[in-house]
Order: structure tokens, then sequence, then C-alpha cells
């Protein structure tokens, strides 16, 4: 953005402070990643209060910043709006900035695949439009509104992923970002613990249509039953709005479906039929990424591209790292770098790609543990040895305290050296890779973040 104080003070319906003449072209919570111009917005928060940055983000090239007015002697002669609640004043900037901008707001929710499906949709419309993303993971109830506030005036598509750990939460953001599309990628069990049943988390993933603009989207996983109650229910209410639910998934009852997918060192392919009927790729692997290209595909449609313009781009997309991610080995195994995060739907969507995939014969599993699972994690983690059989197999080595429960389950259909466990050393994982995989091999790596598991790899 580039904005007057001035506006900026209206935005907030400042008018009982003498307002600087000056410019702000974004904003920043930081003053390490602060940008020469920006708004520096202070939060008190618990061990930090950011009010004690502001002279520094001055010295760094803020152009102004926030002053919350229980916060006592703000600094004098430098540009500041005194405001109740920094937060709250964040999020009705965001709120004004966007109500005035011209691009078409996509929205993005679900329990995995969000980022990858914002960088996909982000990659498909790139070459043909100025298209702007959510940074990194900045998906939350801060994250969103500074993304916002980051447009450019002339961007005419913002891809928004919007997360949540409660109800409420992505109600609130789709209600700020007003989206024209919105996508629900899938139901998992991320955030259990506080959303009590999968149908908790349906319910809460469903909030993303509170914002949808009339003549929107909502584009959403057909392929998962619980949200076909809300889908009826949003379809029987919607009255006059002329809002349209469009399903995607694998199963060909979906309005569009991926089918033949194939696994290539180079990404998956598949055909797509139903609404659209053409021949696709992308530079990943996994059924689940390609269900999230189900998503680029619509929307670059909905935006006027070609079949052609489409399947041109989206083999060319890249993705954050870290998800899916094909990387060679010294001896010729394939790494699948998956070690980004993981859940029980992520973890068996990544175990059953591999488990089907045809590129290499010899399988291999390296799995960290699943963290935030609330009261049912030893069960999460003993219910993955269903689905890792020795017929489909070579290897799986265990890393983290939880892992040890699959471990004992696994222990009576795998021996050493092929089963090992590790609790907080990546090295003996390490030497059984080196020692027992070879050109033929394909290696999973996935765990929760607090296990960054990629050092197996690195
Ligand atoms: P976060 O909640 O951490 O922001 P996210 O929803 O943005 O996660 P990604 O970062 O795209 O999700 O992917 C997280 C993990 O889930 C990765 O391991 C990825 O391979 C896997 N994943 C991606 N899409 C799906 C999907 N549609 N279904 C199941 N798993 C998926
Ligand atoms: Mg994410």
């Amino acid at each position: 953005m580039k904005k007057s104080l001035r506006t900026v003070a209206e935005w907030l319906n400042i008018n009982d402070q003498e307002i600087s003449d000056v410019t702000v072209s974004g904003v920043s919570i930081n003053t390490k990643t602060i940008q020469p111009g920006d708004l520096f917005i202070p939060f008190k928060g618990e061990k930090v209060n950011g009010h004690q940055y502001v002279t520094q983000a001055f010295e760094k090239g803020a152009s102004a910043a926030l002053w919350q007015k229980d916060e006592p002697n703000p600094p004098q002669n430098l540009p500041l709006l005194l405001v109740e609640d920094s937060e709250k004043a964040l999020q009705e900037m965001a709120r004004a900035y966007r109500k005035d901008h011209p691009a078409t707001f996509i929205g993005i929710t679900g329990s995995n695949g969000k980022t990858s499906t914002k960088d996909l949709v982000a990659g498909v419309l790139s070459p043909y439009f100025r298209v702007q993303k959510t940074a990194g993971n900045f998906n939350n109830n801060l994250g969103l509104p500074i993304t916002i506030l980051s447009l450019d005036e002339e961007t005419e598509f913002a891809i928004l992923e919007m997360g949540m750990s409660g109800f409420g939460e992505i109600e609130f953001l789709s209600n700020l970002a007003q989206p024209h599309h919105v996508a629900i990628t899938n139901i998992g069990e991320a955030h259990m613990q506080d959303l009590g049943s999968r149908e908790g988390i349906a319910k809460a993933k469903f909030e993303i249509v509170s914002g949808l603009q009339d003549e929107g989207c909502l584009f959403y996983d057909g392929d998962e039953p619980l949200l076909k109650p809300f889908i009826d229910q949003f379809n029987g209410e919607k009255g006059s709005s002329s809002i349209r639910t469009v399903s995607f998934g694998t199963n060909t009852t979906n309005d569009i479906s991926a089918q033949s997918i194939q696994a290539t060192e180079n990404g998956s392919e598949f055909d797509v039929a139903g609404l659209i009927d053409s021949h696709f790729m992308i530079p990943v692997l996994g059924k689940h990424q390609v269900k999230n290209a189900l998503v680029a595909i619509l929307i670059a449609k909905e935006a006027g591209l070609t079949n052609e313009q489409i399947l041109e781009s989206l083999k060319n997309v890249s993705l954050t790292d870290m998800r899916m991610q094909v990387i060679p080995a010294q001896n010729g195994a394939l790494f699948i770098n998956d070690a980004y995060n993981a859940a029980p739907t992520s973890m068996s969507a990544a175990i059953t790609f591999i488990r089907e995939t045809s590129i290499r014969s010899e399988k291999w599993l390296v799995l960290g543990d699943m963290l935030e699972l609330g009261s049912d994690e030893q069960a999460y983690h003993e219910e993955l040895a269903e689905q890792i059989k020795p017929e489909d197999f070579e290897g799986v080595c265990l890393y983290g305290p939880r892992m040890k429960w699959l471990y004992e389950k696994l222990q009576n259909t795998f021996g050493a050296p092929n089963l090992i466990w590790s609790e907080k050393d990546y090295a003996p994982i390490r030497d059984v890779l080196e020692n027992h995989t070879s050109a033929n091999s394909i290696i999973l790596v996935k765990g929760s973040r607090g296990m960054a598991l990629e050092h197996v790899i690195n």
C-alpha cells in the first residue's frame, strides 16, 4: 500500500489528533524486518512490549508508528497515531484497505495443504497476472491483515492462507478479507484438542463462507463426507445469492476429479474429468498435491485462462520447501522431503503415496513424532502400523519419543536393521540409510516441525 498517514487516521476514525504529513508504504510489527517507509505497529506481549522499540523503528526508517493510549510517555515530535488497541487498529486498517482494493481475493483454508494450495494457485496465475500471496505461514489474526496491507495497489490477485486453532477464527479472517472465491482443501485432525471432533473441524473450516462475495465460488474437498451436510445446508440457505459450490477430488462423483495420476521423477501427471476435461502435470508428488492442484485449475479457469495456459504454468510452479519435495541422494536414492510438518491425515497421505508409487521399488519411511494431538496421541501413532506392512516397505526409521509407540507395534513385523527407533539422535538413522539404501530406493522423510527431520537428509 501507499497511503498518507491522514488516510490511515481516517480509516481508524481518528479526528482528535494532530496528524503529520507523511506517507506510509507498508506495515511492520518487527524492527528486525522493518522496511523504510513502514508504519510500525507495537504490540504489548507477555514478554516483550513493542513500544520500547518505537524509537528504534524510526531509526530504521519507519515513517510513522501506532502507540497504544494505555502506554505512558509517547515520544514527542514523532509521527504517531494514538490508538486504543494496536491489534484492532491493524485489523481495521486492513479492512479499510481491502474494501477499496480492486484485486480478486482468494481465501484458502483446510487442515492440510493451505500453503501448498496457495503456492499452486499463485503459481498458475502469476505468468498471466500480477499476483501476491501470503508470505510463509502468515495466516492468522495478525498475519492476514499484515498480508493485506502489504498488497501493491496494482495487484490483480491476492491469494490468502487462513489458519485457525478454534471456532470463530476463520469467520473473522473471512469477513476481514471478503474473498471472491474460497477453497477448503481437506479436513484432518489438527487442532482436535480445541475443536473436539473432525465434525468440529469441518464446521470451523466452513466458516470461510462467511465473508464470501456474491457470485463467488466455494471449492471444497468432495472426497470428504463430513463437508457434505454443510454444503447442503449452505445451498439450501443461500437464497438469492449466486454463490456456487464446486467439489473436487479423486472420486468421479465430484464436479471435477483427478484421474490416472502417475508419479514420475519430475512430478505428477494426471487427467482431469468433469467440468474441465484435460491433462495436466505438477512438479510435486502425492495424490494430495494433485488435489490441491485442482483448486489452482478451478481458480485459473475462473480467471479466464485456457487449459493450455494452465498446463504451461502449472508444470513450472515452485512450492515452498519441504512439501513432498524430491531430493536425489548421493547414492542415487530419492528422498521425498515432507518434513515441514505432520498430522495423521498428511502422514497417511504421504505413506500412501510411497506405498503406491512405482518410481522406485525399495521403499523406506523415516517418520518423526506428530505433535499437538491431545490425549489420543498414543493411538494416532500406533494406528500408523496398520498402513506399514513389510510387503510394501523395505525399512522404517522412527525418530522422537512418541514414535516409540509405533516402534513397539512394528516390532512383530519388521526386524533390525530395517526397523530402528532413535529418541533424539539423527545419526543412527543416517547410518541405516547410508548402509541399506541404493539407487532403487525412495525414502519418505516426515514429522512435525518441532522434530526438524530434514537433518536426516542434510
Ligand atoms: P499449516 O497449518 O502448518 O499452515 P498447511 O495447511 O499450510 O499447514 P502445507 O504446508 O501445504 O499445509 O502442507 C503441510 C503438510 O500436509 C505437508 O506434509 C503436505 O505434503 C501435506 N498436505 C498438503 N496438502 C494436503 C492435502 N490436501 N491432504 C493431506 N495432506 C496434505
Ligand atoms: Mg501453512
